[in-house]
């Protein structure tokens, strides 16, 4: 991992809701390695995840959910630039706007609202570098 995204990562990662599953809440430890808990990241949603969960994204498709591995996988830019503009809790706020966060992540990510959500980090992850930094928003 470059030491670039390592930093990114350490930084999301301490946020205290980027510190446990966005599904099911469980707490995923702090380090990038040796950690008990697998760290997973759904790029496309934008969320980290528990190993338990990870498993059922991988179910969902990549189109649906692009899990990732924090330890073990390479990350480009563009990649930690979706987790910045996401993270936990943004998911789970704009989620709770229709009432789907205790519904089953089988179901969860696969609806319009989740759909319409990946688009939107995808529209914020394209915006000039310059534009994104000066906002105090993200
Ligand atoms: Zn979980």
């Amino acid at each position: 991992m470059q030491l670039y995204g390592e930093e990114v990562l350490k930084t999301l990662l301490a946020d205290s809701y980027n510190g446990r599953c966005c599904d099911c809440g469980t707490l995923l430890a702090l380090t990038l390695l040796g950690q008990e808990e697998p760290h997973w990241v759904s790029i496309n949603n934008g969320v980290f995840l528990g190993d338990n969960c990870a498993r059922i994204h991988r179910t969902l498709g990549i189109l649906t959910s692009f899990i990732r591995s924090i330890p073990k996988d390479s990350w480009t830019d563009r990649q930690l630039e979706y987790l910045r503009i996401g993270g936990n809790k943004r998911f789970a706020d704009f989620m709770q706007s229709y009432d789907l966060n205790a519904v089953s992540p089988l179901i969860k990510y696969r609806t319009k609202a989740a759909e319409f959500y990946r688009q939107s980090v995808l529209v914020r992850s394209l915006h000039p570098l310059s534009l994104r930094h000066r906002s105090k928003e993200w």
